[in-house]
């Protein structure tokens, strides 16, 4: 049995990992130890999350109020993106599902049919998330109060930094070893190529059966000592670098959703935390230099800032391979896309939940690793085609990044995925991706692309019995919304009970 576990790396991803490794294997008569260094700092950034993240504070058995307290975060419904489809436009993409599922069909055919005779139609009026978000409201969904809550999800706004600490106490109160030293050096084994031991600069030898890399852009097990490839995609994601600078909350920003602003050559985010809002621009360094990047941020910035600006490099792409001999990476060491749907987070806890799934012993080992392999970089590869969907979908003509971003060839799947839609309206969906079809249609639809044709089988209901349905799923939706407390006071009751 592979008993000893060693996670290289305190990130959000090293930590992650450590929590549910105690909570998972933690009994089961593992040893795990989690190596950090005192002087390589984290990333720090990872500020927004989607709904998944919520099950996995669940699955930990994190009390909700504790961890809003003491991570100082804000709930979170969607990401408002402006002036993506052109300048002036915006849309929200919301973290409900779109309508309701009463009539058989998925609701968004309906929809896309029922537009075509109210061109003007807002699709947002139809997700139930994306109104709240709008009118800055929020509550815990409640399916006994509706059915249009039972496709509801949220998610939340954290400081990534005061969140690793959260789980650190989590994990090491629950028999996690916890190590403040660097790697110097990780020695393989000569004939099976599996790493044996890492080498610290207290001079320490740490061996395990199992490693865990959470080593951050450095990689420095899987892409380091093992050698696994980086696969850039930077060709569709132009995007690599950002510069970022926290700012004051104010009554206008502090709203529950994330905000993704189109800018000349990438975009900016902000997003609010109890405490600070996190501001950034994340560009292309070949379509603009840094210093105009710094300047552009802090002239789009609508608070005051708290402290200088600072710089992050990184590229689009992952690793040949997340599982690699006794090595699986897990975050920023197994691969990155750009936090434009705040992805980073969710694949790290899906990483993490498909190894305890899969844990491997020596027999085991490389079936579990090539089946990891496989699920691994699907997931991956679909989030990118999603993020590169927004950049493709644009119609701002004057700016070169945006134009190369119109007229670039897209990876196959999504062009199929594109064709099939825009010929048919059929979005094509399977059962455990992270982004539903009503994901897709907000942003297909929010940056201007409509189907040449709806699918056949809707035509059973008339024209007037589709405007009863469309009418009463968006009043239903209205009411409720209406009824829901503002976002700020519902929150400062959680904080104040
Ligand atoms: C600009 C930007 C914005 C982002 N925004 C979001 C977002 O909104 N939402 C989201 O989900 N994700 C976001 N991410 C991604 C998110 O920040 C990361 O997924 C997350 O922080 C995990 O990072 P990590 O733990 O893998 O790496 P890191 O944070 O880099 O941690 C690496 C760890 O390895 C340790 N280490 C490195 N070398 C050694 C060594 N030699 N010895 C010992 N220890 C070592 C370091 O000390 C550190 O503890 C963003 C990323 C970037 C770059």
């Amino acid at each position: 049995m592979w008993k000893r576990i060693v996670i290289a790396g305190g990130g959000t991803a090293g930590w992650m990992t450590a929590a549910l490794m105690a909570k998972t294997l933690g009994r089961a008569g593992f040893d795990v130890c989690l190596i950090e260094s005192p002087t390589i700092g984290t990333v720090g950034v990872g500020e927004a999350t989607i709904p998944g993240f919520v099950h996995f504070n669940r699955l930990l058995g994190i009390d909700e109020k504790d961890f809003l307290k003491k991570v100082k975060a804000t709930f979170k419904l969607g990401i408002n993106f402006v002036d993506w489809n052109r300048a002036g436009s915006e849309y929200i993409h919301g973290f409900s599902g779109l309508g309701d599922h009463g009539q058989g069909l998925p609701f968004y055919h309906y929809w896309l049919r029922w537009q075509k005779n109210h061109p003007q139609a807002n699709i947002e009026d139809h997700f139930l998330a994306s109104t709240c978000a709008r009118k800055k409201k929020f509550c815990h969904p409640d399916p006994s109060i509706s059915s249009l809550f039972s496709g509801a999800g949220y998610a939340y706004h954290i400081d990534a930094g005061l969140y690793a600490r959260y789980l650190q106490e989590y994990a090491t109160s629950r028999g996690i070893t916890h190590i403040e030293a660097d790697i110097t050096d990780i020695r393989l084994n000569e004939i099976t190529g599996h790493i044996e031991s890492l080498r610290l600069d207290d001079t320490r030898v740490i061996e395990g059966d199992f490693f865990i890399d959470c080593t951050g852009f450095r990689s420095l097990l899987l892409g380091g000592a093992l050698g696994v490839p980086f696969i850039s995609w930077q060709k569709w994601l132009k995007c690599d670098r950002a510069q970022v600078v926290a700012t004051a909350v104010t009554d206008d920003n502090f709203v529950p959703y994330t905000r993704a602003k189109a800018q000349i050559a990438g975009w900016q985010w902000r997003i609010p935390l109890q405490h600070r809002v996190g501001n950034g621009l994340v560009y292309s360094s070949a379509y603009m230099d840094d210093k105009q990047a710094q300047s552009l941020l802090m002239s789009q910035i609508d608070s005051q800032p708290l402290a200088q600006p600072r710089m992050l490099k990184f590229n689009a792409g992952m690793r040949a391979r997340f599982w690699e001999k006794n090595c699986v990476a897990v975050g920023l060491s197994s691969g990155f896309l750009e936090p434009l749907e705040s992805t980073s987070i969710h694949m790290i806890q899906k990483t993490i939940t498909r190894l305890s799934l899969l844990f491997p012993n020596a027999e085991t080992n490389a079936v579990l690793a090539k089946q990891f392999n496989e699920e691994a970089a699907a997931e991956m590869e679909k989030i990118r085609d999603f993020v590169i969907l927004h950049y493709h979908l644009n119609n701002r003509r004057n700016e070169p990044f945006w134009r190369d971003c119109q007229n670039m060839e897209l990876p196959d799947s999504l062009q199929h995925k594109l064709d099939l839609y825009q010929k048919t309206g059929y979005v094509h969906h399977e059962h455990n991706d992270v982004f539903t079809e009503g994901s897709w249609l907000s942003v297909l639809v929010g940056q201007g692309s409509l189907p040449q044709h709806t699918m056949q089988m809707i035509n059973t209901m008339s024209d007037t019995q589709l405007d009863n349905y469309m009418n009463n799923v968006r009043q239903k939706i209205a009411e409720l919304s209406d009824k829901m407390p503002l976002h700020l006071d519902y929150l400062q009751t959680i904080l104040r009970s």
